[in-house]
């Protein structure tokens, strides 16, 4: 469950949550994200999303993501290099193993023609 919760202390809705079900967000440059729901109906101002959810890592893909989110930029950059390693990798084994099983059926069939 997440909320919104007004900051402005001469807000009628001051520190009032106001529980969204469901928000989407819009990327604004210089500021982040921003909900739909975002300005208080009441002061105008932008309140702070509140999404406790957030913090609880449901499976590793999240805790991954989590963990992404809050690298630095050159965290980030080490995580990618690390994964289209890891990809590479896998890449280059299964290629490796083709033609390993090509050049066996190749040397079998010879040997059947001698
Ligand atoms: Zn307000």
């Amino acid at each position: 469950m997440s909320y919104y919760v007004c900051k402005n202390t001469e807000c009628s809705c001051y520190d009032v949550p106001d529980v969204v079900t469901r928000e989407s967000f819009k990327y604004v440059s210089g500021v982040g994200l921003v909900g739909e729901h975002a300005d208080c109906p009441s002061c105008g101002k932008r309140r702070e999303f509140v999404n406790p959810a957030a913090d609880v890592p449901l499976s590793e893909k999240n805790v991954n993501f989590g963990q992404y989110s809050s690298a630095s930029t050159e965290q980030k950059r080490e995580i990618l290099k690390q994964r289209s390693h890891e990809h590479f990798e896998k890449k280059v084994k299964e290629r490796k193993d083709y033609l390993m099983n090509k050049a066996i059926g190749e040397m079998k069939s010879l040997g059947k023609k001698e």
